[in-house]
C-alpha cells in the first residue's frame, strides 16, 4: 500500500477501508509518512467528508495507537463528560463531586486551556499544591478510595490524535465533522469511559456556530459510541455569553465553590444540573432524569457534594483551607468595577470577547505550554435580556496592573451591547441527543 493511493482515494470521494486507514495513520503516527501527506490526507477528508463507517473505523485507529486505561477493576461502570470548550464553563468542578456524592464514582483526566477557552486544570490549580501529575496506580488507587479523581493524561493515550491535532491545527483542517468527532471520541474511549455525556457548546465563545452544525458532530459521536460499545448523550448548550458570572481560574475556583454550597448564578447551577442528572442516568445512578436532578440538588443543599470536593483536593495534595476561605485563593491586585454607561436591555455579551480579554489579562494563553496568571479575570454580572439601569455595575476586571485593567474594562464594556426594546434571555440548552435521535 502506498500513502499516495490513500491520499487519492480520499481526493476523489472514496471511502477508505479500515485496512488503509490503519495503515496511513499508524505510518503518520511513527513517522514514516510525512507530514506533507498528513495534511494532504487531512485536506481531503475536510473537502470530501468520511461515511460514519469510516469515521468509526478511524476513531477505532487513533483509539488503538497507544495504550488505555482499564477502570474496570474499579468501577462497574465509568461514566466521564466532556466540553467542547467555552467561556466560563467550570462545570466539572461542581458536577463531579455532586455525581460521586450520589454514589456513582468518576475518574476523569482533563486538559488545559487554550486561545479563549480556559481548561479544568489550570482552575484547579489555581489551589495551593493541587496535584494533576497523578501515575495511573496513584489515579486508579483515589478512585478506589474516594470515588473522584481530576487530573491530567498520565499515559500515552491516542497518541495519533495529538499528532493529527497539531497537524491540523496548522493546516487549516480543524474544522472538519468527522476529524472532530473522532479526536474527540478516541480520547474519551481511551481514557476508559464505559458512558459520556457530551456538552457540545454553539456560540460566539464556541467553535461551534449553528445548532445544526453542533447536532451533526453530537450524532456523529453518539454513531462512534454505540460502535465502541459505549453509552453516549449529548447536550447543544448555549454558548453566546459566558457560563455563570466569573471568567479566570481562581475567579471560577470561587464561583464553583459558592455554587457547591448553593450559593451559584442561576444559570450555571441549572447547567451543572442537568450534565449531572444525566451522568447519573447514564450510569444507572438513577432511573430518571428527574430524581437524579433531585439527588444532585440534594447533596448540594446537604452539604455532600462539596465536601466531596473538599476530599478530592484534599487527596490530591492542595490546600482545603481555600476551599474553607476562598478569600485565601490568589487575588489580583487591581479590583476595578465598571458600570452601564447607559439602560435598557443586554442584546449581548460577547462570550468570545470576553474569553479573548481574560487570555489578555493573563488568565488564559496562546500557544501551548505557556505559563498563566491563576489570579486575573473577569467577573461578568448580566445575562442576556436582563434590564439595566445607567450606572449599574455591569462587570469586574481583575488585573495585574493599571493598564491592562483599562484595555480589558474598554473591551469588556463594547462586548456589551444594550438595545432598548425588550430582548428575549438565551437558552441554555438547544436539545438533548440520545441513541442517535433528537428530542429538542
Ligand atoms: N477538540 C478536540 O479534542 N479535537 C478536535 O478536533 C476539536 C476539538
Amino acid at each position: 500500500m502506498r500513502a499516495v493511493d490513500v491520499i487519492v482515494k480520499k481526493r476523489d470521494g472514496g471511502e477508505l477501508s479500515l485496512e488503509e486507514l490503519e495503515f496511513f495513520i499508524t505510518g503518520f503516527t511513527n513517522g514514516e509518512i510525512p507530514d506533507y501527506q498528513a495534511s494532504a490526507w487531512a485536506m481531503a477528508v475536510l473537502l470530501n467528508g468520511m461515511t460514519p463507517k469510516e469515521t468509526s473505523d478511524l476513531t477505532r485507529v487513533i483509539t488503538e495507537s497507544g495504550e488505555s486505561l482499564d477502570l474496570s477493576s474499579v468501577v462497574d461502570f465509568a461514566v466521564d463528560k466532556h466540553s467542547t470548550g467555552g467561556v466560563g464553563d467550570k462545570t466539572s468542578l461542581v458536577v463531579l463531586p455532586a455525581v460521586a456524592s450520589c454514589g456513582i464514582p468518576v475518574g476523569k483526566m482533563s486538559g488545559r486551556g487554550l486561545g479563549y477557552s480556559g481548561g479544568t486544570l489550570d482552575k484547579m490549580e489555581s489551589i495551593d499544591g493541587y496535584r494533576v501529575d497523578l501515575s495511573t496506580e496513584e489515579f486508579l488507587e483515589q478512585l478506589k478510595k474516594t470515588g473522584l479523581v481530576l487530573a491530567g493524561q498520565s499515559m500515552d493515550l491516542a497518541p495519533a490524535d495529538g499528532k493529527l491535532y497539531a497537524l491540523r491545527d496548522v493546516t487549516g483542517t480543524v474544522p472538519s465533522i468527522p476529524l472532530i468527532a473522532s479526536s474527540i471520541m478516541s480520547k474519551k474511549i481511551t481514557a476508559g469511559a464505559n458512558g459520556v455525556v457530551l456538552d457540545v457548546k454553539v456560540g460566539s465563545g464556541a467553535f461551534l456556530q449553528s445548532v445544526e452544525e453542533a447536532t451533526d458532530i453530537a450524532e456523529l459521536m453518539i454513531e462512534i459510541g454505540h460502535q465502541a460499545n459505549r453509552k453516549v448523550v449529548a447536550l447543544i448548550s448555549d454558548m453566546n455569553q459566558p457560563l455563570g458570572n466569573a471568567v479566570g481560574n481562581a475567579l471560577e475556583v470561587r464561583e464553583a465553590i459558592s455554587t457547591l454550597h448553593g450559593k451559584g448564578p442561576e444559570d450555571f447551577y441549572l447547567h451543572c444540573l442537568e450534565i449531572a442528572a444525566q451522568m447519573l442516568v447514564l450510569a444507572a445512578g438513577a432511573v430518571d432524569l428527574e430524581s437524579a436532578k433531585e439527588c444532585i440538588a440534594s447533596s448540594i443543599r446537604d452539604g455532600n457534594a462539596f465536601s466531596k470536593f473538599r476530599e478530592l483536593v484534599a487527596a490530591q495534595g492542595g490546600d482545603v483551607g481555600q476551599l474553607e476561605d476562598p478569600e485565601a485563593l490568589p487575588r489580583a491586585l487591581i479590583v476595578e468595577s465598571y458600570s452601564s454607561p447607559s439602560g435598557g436591555f443586554l442584546a449581548e455579551v460577547n462570550a468570545r470577547e470576553i474569553g479573548l480579554t481574560a487570555v489578555e489579562l493573563g488568565a488564559g494563553r496562546i500557544r501551548k505550554g505557556e505559563p498563566i496568571d491563576h489570579s486575573v479575570g473577569l467577573v461578568i454580572f448580566h445575562k442576556v435580556g436582563d434590564q439595566v439601569e445607567q450606572g449599574e455595575p455591569l462587570f469586574e476586571v481583575h488585573a495585574k496592573d493599571r493598564e491592562s485593567c483599562e484595555k480589558a474594562g474598554e473591551r469588556v464594556l463594547a462586548a456589551h451591547k444594550l438595545s432598548q426594546k425588550p430582548v428575549s434571555p438565551l437558552p441554555l440548552f438547544y436539545k438533548t441527543i440520545e441513541h442517535g435521535y433528537d428530542n429538542g
